[in-house]
């Protein structure tokens, strides 16, 4: 194996003191979760006294200003366990930098500190029942009012954390005549009149993540809450463009974690079980399969890591993280399928964790844009299709 050199002796006692946390706060609660369809809320609280989340925020707002590396630990440290509930992730590392980079002082000292503490958990709304992978085709509308104040309205679905939400960013057109030139992000607070969320939606995988509906109806958005102010009015879309590349990677770096978990999960089984009166592992078919996926994620991990250290160096592009997010996520789903097949009938069994991370995998390669809209953007990146 490749040792890997990204990580300092200080991030690797960070791993221990979160693998610590998430023995004694995630590990005998996931399960349960799972059935409940949702994350206890003071798993939040718990891991905000902790201080590990919004870890990548600065002091000033209840941050710890550490760097993207510590990020990365506590999501391969998550994928490695299989708590695909915990959606801290989204919460410190997509929704907290909007705030951080295109917030206007008010709002970064207003949420930044409750995001960081848990007092406050937070969501993105960018999907809509008719708009996923065709961001440009989202009809929420938030319009202006002659107070300055904004109208919402619209429906969006599949929100993660979308029913623990307190803040959400909220995708509205501001201009809904000009397309992706007329879009602004909002920030909607729970408990504005007209804000309702909806299901928990029942799901193949990820059965403890709360991902809801959410229903805007004539929300009143007073104009301080339209993230940015009024210079970013109908910029919103650039600051979705601009965000990408770290996004996609992190889908690629719980990939990569969760397939070498399962592959571990299965060397153990394998060996332990026994057909025809030798072990699973001792068959050729076991050996090079095994040897074939160990290949395979070692390979994928090498290239992640590059990836984190050119996002940790603001360098890493949009074809290559989106390179990253579809590759590793084909990756996880066929380790996946494989290892289950080394498991046998145990392999669809709910109680045995790989049947949970088979089921938990497929949409690695749905969201955060589909697989199919990773080729498209580095295939344009290569110079072919579409400008
Ligand atoms: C569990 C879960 C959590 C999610 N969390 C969030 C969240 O927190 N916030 C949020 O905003 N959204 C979230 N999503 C939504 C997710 O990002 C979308 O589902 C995804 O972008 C795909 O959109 P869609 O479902 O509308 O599929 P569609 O866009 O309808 O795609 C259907 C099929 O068409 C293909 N396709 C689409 N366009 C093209 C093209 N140009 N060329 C070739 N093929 C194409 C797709 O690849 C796909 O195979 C989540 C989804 C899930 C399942």
């Amino acid at each position: 194996m490749i040792e890997r050199s990204l990580f300092s002796p200080d991030h690797e006692a960070f791993r221990d003191a979160f693998r610590r946390f998430m023995d004694k706060e995630i590990a005998p609660f996931h399960e349960q979760w799972e059935e409940q369809g949702y994350v206890d809320r003071k798993v939040w609280n718990k891991a905000g006294e902790n201080g590990f989340l919004c870890m990548t925020m600065p002091e000033e707002y209840g941050g710890s200003g550490a760097d993207k590396l510590y990020s990365v630990i506590q999501m391969e440290e998550l994928g490695r366990g299989g708590f695909t509930g915990i959606g801290y992730g989204l919460h410190s590392e997509i929704v907290a930098p909007y705030i951080l980079h295109y917030g206007t002082q008010a709002q970064k000292q207003k949420y930044l500190p409750k995001l960081a503490s848990g007092e406050m958990v937070g969501a993105i709304a960018m999907s809509e029942p008719a708009a996923g992978s065709d961001l440009q085709g989202v009809k929420t509308t938030a319009i202006k009012q002659a107070d300055g104040s904004y109208l919402l309205n619209g429906s969006k679905t599949f929100i993660t954390n979308g029913w623990h939400a307190d803040l959400v960013i909220v995708v509205a057109k501001t201009n809904p005549a000009a397309g992706a030139k007329g879009t602004s992000l909002m920030l909607v607070e729970r408990g504005m009149p007209g804000f309702e969320t909806g299901k928990r939606l029942k799901k193949l995988g990820l059965k403890a993540q709360d991902t809801s509906e959410l229903f805007f109806t004539d929300v009143k958005v007073p104009a301080e809450n339209l993230l940015g102010g009024q210079a970013r009015e109908n910029r919103g879309f650039i600051c979705l463009m601009e965000q990408l590349p770290w996004e996609r990677l992190q889908i690629a770096i719980t990939a990569v974690s969760s397939a070498q978990s399962a592959i571990d999960w299965t060397l153990a089984y394998v060996k332990e079980r026994k057909v025809f009166g030798q072990p699973v592992a001792s068959y050729q078919n076991t050996r090079y399969k095994m040897a074939e996926l160990q290949t395979e994620v070692q390979v994928a991990r090498v290239f992640v890591d590059k990836c984190v250290e050119l996002v940790a160096q603001d360098k890493l592009d949009t074809a290559t993280a989106s390179m990253a997010k579809y590759w590793c996520s084909d990756l996880q789903c066929k380790v996946m399928d494989e290892c289950v097949q080394l498991f046998g009938g145990y392999g669809y069994m709910w109680e045995y964790p790989i049947t949970r991370a088979y089921a938990d995998a497929r949409v690695q390669r749905i969201y955060g844009g589909t697989n199919e809209i990773m080729k498209e953007v580095i295939s344009r990146a290569m110079g072919l299709g579409a400008k």
